[in-house]
């Protein structure tokens, strides 16, 4: 039987079936146990350190321990310090980010996706790079900076090369004050020699979702291609760091399997990351599973409450203070209101989950031919921004940290020491102020302009001020782009 061990490279042994299950009964053991609750929240509780904060995390089983827990004022305190956490060390920006779909071949059999090989109804496209060229510059108009790109996984249609090609190409083009900035990469796991090529093609981080982490569920949900190897998708992210890439997103689909199971699987994951690399997660995504062509999510056990939902991003908060975490426009407006302040650090805006959704397309007119997934959050990405500052926070199209080499453990110094702050704040008051000079409509701009000069306020430091007034004021009256701490 494998034993846990969290610097194994052997997926059984990292993320161990035993230890889980050995974590969820220590869990329920304790989930009134007023005394080490209190202990736990007290060691999740950000402390202040210097001129900053520091905070020790949790382990996956005393992360397990809160979820468990059910006493309402024990709860209401989590989600108070999970609130804390994200304004010491993300304060009030949230960076906004868009899916670009560019093909849905696959040949895979996974159950809950209607891109399975067996789908064959839906129909089946694969972008050109001139389509590519397009998608790219819709996505400018809209005044995005930062993509995810997304395709099934597929030797012939999708090789590397394509996916290269579509990166090249991404990188390429500059619509007028517009380009992307930074391409974060999700598709299949693959190999160390791949990984090294898409960090040579510039990458942002390389995002893969482990679906489920109880291995039984997953040889299930995955009968046919590839993907079927459990291993070999774990042991995904071991690969990417060997290859080269600094920085690597996780996440589970959250309804396959039961939800404790995969929220220590996530925890244990992160710990062997930062066992075995230095450094964990540089972000985390909470996907629930959502009605697609040929998917019913009633057809799955294990969909989970908002409330839930809730109680799982307020926990993986507390438990990972320094790693972002990230929601999709499969969540309503209502949900991801509320768990912004819980913790969230990244969302979707204004996205297409089709292969070719935005070139052509107005705001409102949304292509469900390929899409992957119902979109709850319809709403355009001026209205997101909108929304996003009449709740208090500031938008940000920042991409700076990857620009200027500040990826995996030296991101994460930054970060632990709370100096990224001094950098963060600024290039948010900047690149929203590009996207209102140059996106935004009239009432957006009038909203933000008010936001910027309140938070322009608030920098601390007299010469950075100096310095992002100076450069606001060249993006205001001039062409001039793409400043950055
Ligand atoms: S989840 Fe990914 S690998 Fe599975 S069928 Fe969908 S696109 Fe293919
Ligand atoms: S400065 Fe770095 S950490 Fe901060 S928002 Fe920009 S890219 Fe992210």
């Amino acid at each position: 039987m494998p034993v846990y061990d969290p610097k194994s490279l052997k997926a059984e042994e990292f993320i161990n079936d035993e230890e889980i299950r050995e974590t969820l009964a220590y869990a329920e053991a304790n989930k009134n146990n007023t005394a080490l609750i209190d202990q736990l929240l007290e060691k999740a509780r950000p402390k202040k350190k210097d001129k900053g904060y520091t905070c020790a995390g949790l382990t996956h089983r005393e992360a397990s321990v809160l979820l468990a827990c059910e006493i309402p004022e024990k709860i209401e305190e989590m989600y108070r310090i999970a609130e804390e956490i994200k304004l010491a060390f993300y304060g009030n920006r949230i960076v906004l980010f868009a899916p670009l779909y560019l093909s849905n071949y696959c040949v895979n059999g996974c159950l809950y996706c209607p891109y399975h090989l067996k789908n064959k109804h839906i129909p089946r496209k694969k972008l050109t790079q001139e389509e590519v060229r397009a998608e790219v510059i819709a996505l400018q108009d809209l005044g995005h900076k930062r993509l995810a790109i997304e395709a099934g996984e597929d030797p012939v249609n999708n090789p590397i090369e394509y996916i290269l090609d579509c990166i090249r190409t991404i990188y390429s083009v500059h619509h007028k004050n517009g380009d992307i900035r930074r391409v974060n990469v999700n598709i299949a796991a693959t190999t160390v020699e791949n990984y090294r090529k898409l960090k040579e093609a510039g990458i942002g981080t390389y995002i893969l979702f482990q679906e489920t982490y109880h291995k039984d569920s997953y040889l299930h949900l995955h009968p046919t291609g590839p993907k079927h190897d459990y291993a070999y998708h774990t042991e995904a992210m071991d690969r990417a760091m060997e290859g080269g890439i600094d920085d690597v997103g996780l996440g589970v689909l959250f309804g396959l399997e039961l939800y404790k199971y995969e929220f220590a699987g996530l925890l244990m994951h992160a710990e062997h990351l930062e066992a075995v690399h230095g450094v964990g997660p540089h972000t985390i995504s909470v996907p629930r599973l959502k009605r697609a062509d040929d998917i019913d999510p009633d057809d799955f056990d294990n969909g989970i409450s908002d409330e839930i939902f809730e109680k799982i991003i307020a926990c993986i908060r507390l438990a990972v203070p320094y790693t972002g975490m990230i929601i999709s426009t499969r969540e309503s407006e209502e949900v991801r209101s509320r768990a912004l302040r819980l913790g969230i650090s990244q969302v979707s805006g204004g996205s297409r989950t089709s292969v070719g959704g935005y070139a052509g397309y107005d705001e409102n007119e949304r292509p469900h031919d390929t899409e992957q997934f119902d979109v709850s959050d319809q709403r355009s990405l001026d209205e997101v921004v909108r929304w996003l500052m009449e709740n208090g926070h500031i938008p940000s199209f920042c991409t700076a940290c990857y620009r200027e080499g500040r990826t995996g453990d030296r991101f994460m110094s930054l970060c632990k020491s709370g100096q990224i702050l001094n950098c963060c704040h600024p290039n948010a008051l900047m690149t929203l102020s590009e996207y209102l000079e140059d996106y935004a409509s009239p009432q957006t701009k009038e909203v933000g302009y008010r936001l910027v000069e309140d938070e322009l306020k608030r920098i601390p430091n007299e010469k950075v001020r100096r310095i992002a007034e100076e450069n606001i004021d060249a993006i205001k009256s001039s062409n001039r782009r793409d400043f950055r701490f």
